[in-house]
């Protein structure tokens, strides 16, 4: 924390205890006497230099004055903090990093932090295409490109106490560095020896260092130290010459990125620690002190630079702690805005609910509601009777019979003269749905025989509707002819449900009555598709469906502006999928297994295995494991692939063949996760399944054995530590999502709940390595913050008003 804000915060905290120079221990005099100096270093403006003289903090009386003088003097020097506090004047609000940095004004750099990274030395042209690829443009981008982790190579240690096989910093001079023959490629080689002793360092296929050695040189060396021939050396260790700057590849936490190819390590430490000394500064803090100093957090430039170089664990998690904080304001902010825009903005339109068309459709169903399903069709009807819009998260578990509520909830609508539409995240899923949705609605009616493509009208529901029930497929691989005259079907009011894609909230679809949208698998969906659904009718019903079990706090923190409903069992009778997690060497038995499911006409898929840190690489990774699947182990049968890399259409197309029967096998990254229906497959093998959540891993399993037949999951993990292997074996034995979600947010955080997919959402980088108590702390301070100045009209959240904005703006598009 800089000397001004704790300043801020001590002075805040004095003002609340009613002046009574209760805040420090000693008095405030004692800490003003102490901390006037520091801060006044800080001041950069001669007439804030003079204003802040006048105040003689350092030789404050406080303690002496009488409560009425205190409050005046508070207000003089708030009066003061908050000149200070304006932007383009005063004091840099913030030291950056260490107390090192701080003292060199110098660093600071005045070109704005939208200028392009290549005002950043040494970042050329060429560089800077290739941090474009990581979506990193400007300074401000670079400053919030934060490191993954850190190596901790704070430990420094003289040369004599050095320990084989530890990771360690040791500080010492180069007595000599030459190029050297090791094993039997060149490279370099030096002694380095500090008051205790010596060492040898060697540096495979990299001659070229020993030029940068020169003898007497300091260098710091951060690594493993091995043994060779019964002597200790540092191998390939991280080096960095000590000239007066600080360190950054050795000695101290070091920050790892996420890079991407032809950006190296080291240069862009440098590049990040420069950014960091020059911009940081200028970071303007938007949230409003008083939320910070309730929830003890850092002030932004300096959360900013302890993330990209924390001085020590602690700090990186208060870093850590703030920003993600913010990102969990600015979500929460935002979602409990939608929510109020919504449902006071007008209202909507009350469904009379008619029992007989609900007991005609449920009577020809060939089954019975669940209980959970009569209990959530309720709440569903409740909403959907009442002038305000409806909207309602519901979950349930794939299999858990989401589709029929939905489908009763669209035919309501139908009766009452209003169109419906039901929007699913992949073409696959929607003509699935479609298919499923008029078959279950023809149950009822009988179809009529003959009808246009991606169109099914049944005729006895003219009893309700005084017409018959017109549904149609909407998705965007339809001819443009046919497209165009659906959308004109659509505006005309002559198609009553209409199930589709994203193809549905493009600009060119109107409505002529939209009184329903159902959005399956929300995870898929975000805020803004929702809104845009919305607009497309007059203030319709909004129900959002989703497979992927949330647990509660999360659920509210996500999808605040939902009311929640949940189906928690699955119709009688459905099989639990058998479940084992192997160990690696195991692996062709599950190969056996595998193949003689195909043999008996099965399907099965494999799962690659997760890298988080990068969509390309996963790609790769499992291309080269579809072609070793093909060539290898499974040259008789047919293999499909599908990764997050490859074009719409053409997963669109592997899909459909798996599910045609084309392919016996499919090789998949995590992409296959949304709720495909392939009723043939039986068996499916998870590799890496340690990286995977168990919520995910559940998703995973509820894709086989969707029929009669066994289904069985295979889990192959690369490592097996003894928290992946309790993790995994719980996957055995509970086959309950929501029981398996909760105990995720347990081991795991929150991280995979806010899965890549939340288009929509302001982007959560950091938010996802929290725990659930900054959840809970993030929403209950944005409720606070909602309920005292909804719009954020108060002049001292003006900043937070501004860049929320910017957080709900940037993902604005949605294709
Ligand atoms: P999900 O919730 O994953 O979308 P679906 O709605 O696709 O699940 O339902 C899965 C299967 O279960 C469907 O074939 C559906 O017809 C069937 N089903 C739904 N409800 C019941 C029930 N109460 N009893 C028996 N089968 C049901
Ligand atoms: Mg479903």
């Amino acid at each position: 924390m800089t000397g001004i804000d704790s300043l801020r915060n001590v002075l805040e905290l004095e003002r609340r205890k009613g002046c009574t120079d209760r805040a420090v221990i000693g008095g405030l005099d004692k800490y003003l006497h102490k901390q006037a100096g520091q801060i006044r270093e800080t001041i950069n403006d001669l007439q804030l230099l003079r204003a802040f003289d006048e105040l003689n903090l350092a030789r404050s009386s406080y303690g002496s004055y009488s409560l009425d003088e205190r409050k005046r003097w508070m207000t003089g020097v708030f009066g003061w903090l908050e000149k200070l506090q304006k932007p383009g004047e005063g004091c840099q609000p913030s030291a950056v990093g260490s107390q090192k940095v701080a003292a060199e004004p110098r660093q600071r750099r005045k070109e704005g932090l939208e200028s392009p990274i290549t005002v950043i030395k040494g970042i050329s042209t060429s560089i800077e295409k290739k941090f474009a690829r990581l979506n990193v443009r400007t300074v401000r981008d670079l400053l919030h490109f934060f490191p993954r982790r850190y190596v901790d190579y704070s430990q420094k240690k003289p040369v004599s106490e050095l320990v084989e096989g530890e990771e360690q910093t040791t500080i010492g001079t180069i007595w000599q560095a030459r190029v050297a023959t090791l094993g039997n490629r060149q490279g370099t080689e030096a002694i380095v020896g500090d008051e205790t002793g010596n060492i040898r360092a060697v540096w495979f296929n990299q001659p070229y260092l020993a030029k940068s050695f020169r003898t007497n040189a300091r260098i710091a060396m951060s690594g493993t130290v091995g043994l060779f021939k019964g002597h200790k050396v540092f191998e390939s260790p991280e080096w960095e010459l000590l000239a007066d700057k600080e360190l950054i590849h050795t000695g101290r936490l070091v920050p790892v990125y996420p890079l991407t190819q032809g950006l190296y390590p080291r240069q862009v430490r440098k590049w990040t620690k420069e950014t960091v000394d020059g911009f940081a500064w200028q970071l303007s803090d938007f949230l409003p002190s008083e939320v910070k100093t309730r929830c003890q957090l850092l002030d932004l430039p300096t959360a900013i630079a302890q993330i990209h170089y924390p001085d020590d664990q602690a700090m990186a998690a208060r870093a850590r702690g703030r920003l993600s904080f913010d990102e969990l304001l600015l979500l929460q902010l935002g979602v409990l805005a939608k929510k109020r825009d919504w449902q006071e903005g007008q209202p909507g339109n009350a469904f009379r609910i008619d029992q007989e068309v609900i007991s005609r459709f449920l009577q020809c169903l060939p089954f019975t509601l669940t209980n959970a399903q009569e209990r959530v069709l309720q709440e569903i009807l409740d909403d959907l009777k009442r002038t305000k819009a409806m909207s309602r998260l519901l979950q349930g578990e794939v299999g858990s019979g989401k589709t029929v509520i939905a489908t009763l909830a669209l035919l309501i609508a139908a009766a009452n003269g209003y169109q419906g539409a039901l929007m699913a995240p992949t073409e696959v899923l929607a003509e699935q749905h479609y298919t499923n949705i008029r078959n279950s609605l023809s149950q009822v009616g009988g179809r009529e025989p003959r009808c246009q493509p991606g169109e099914g009208t049944i005729r006895r529901y003219r009893k309700f509707l005084s017409k018959p029930l017109t549904i149609a497929l909407l998705i965007g691989s339809l001819s443009s002819a046919d497209k165009e005259r659906l959308h004109g079907k659509i505006n005309q009011g002559k198609v009553d449900i209409v199930i589709g894609t994203h193809a549905i909230i493009q600009k060119d679809v109107e409505f002529r009555n939209l009184g329903l949208a159902v959005i399956d698998e929300q995870h898929r969906f975000g805020v803004l598709q929702r809104s845009a659904l919305r607009q497309k009718g007059f203030n319709p019903h909004i129900l959002v469906m989703t497979a992927t079990p949330i647990p509660r706090t999360m659920a509210l923190t996500l999808y605040g502006d939902l009311d929640l409903s949940v189906i928690d069992e699955l119709p009688p009778g459905r099989q639990v999928v058998k479940t084992k997690c192997l160990e690696p060497q195991d692996r062709e038995k599950a190969y056996t297994f595998l193949h003689r499911q195909v043999s008996n006409g099965r399907q099965a898929f494999i799962i690659c295995p997760l890298i988080e840190e990068s969509e390309i690489l996963e790609a790769k990774a499992a291309t080269t494991e579809y072609q070793r699947l093909s060539r290898e182990v499974f040259p008789d049968l047919k293999l499909g692939l599908l990764h997050g890399q490859m074009p719409g259409p053409e997963k669109e197309q592997v899909m459909r063949h798996f599910r045609s029967g084309e392919l016996d096998i499919l090789v998949s990254t995590s992409v296959v996760e949304v709720g495909i229906d392939v009723p043939r497959a039986s068996v499916m093998i998870v590799e890496g399944a340690e990286r995977f959540g168990l919520s995910q891993l559940h998703q995973f399993r509820g894709r086989v054995g969707r029929d009669k037949e066994q289904g069985y999951c295979l889990l192959i993990p690369e490592k097996l530590s003894p928290e992946a292997r309790e993790r995994l074996h719980l996957m055995e034995r509970v086959h309950n999502g929501f029981a398996l979600a909760e105990k995720d947010l347990e081991l795991r955080g929150p991280g995979q709940f806010f899965g890549t997919h939340q288009s929509g959402l302001p982007d959560l980088k950091l938010a996802k390595l929290t725990d659930s108590h900054s959840l809970e702390l993030a929403r209950r301070e944005a409720m606070t913050l909602f309920q005292k100045d909804p719009d954020l009209e108060k002049a001292e959240n003006q900043p937070l008003r501004q860049q929320l904005s910017q957080a709900w703006s940037k993902d604005a598009e949605w294709s």
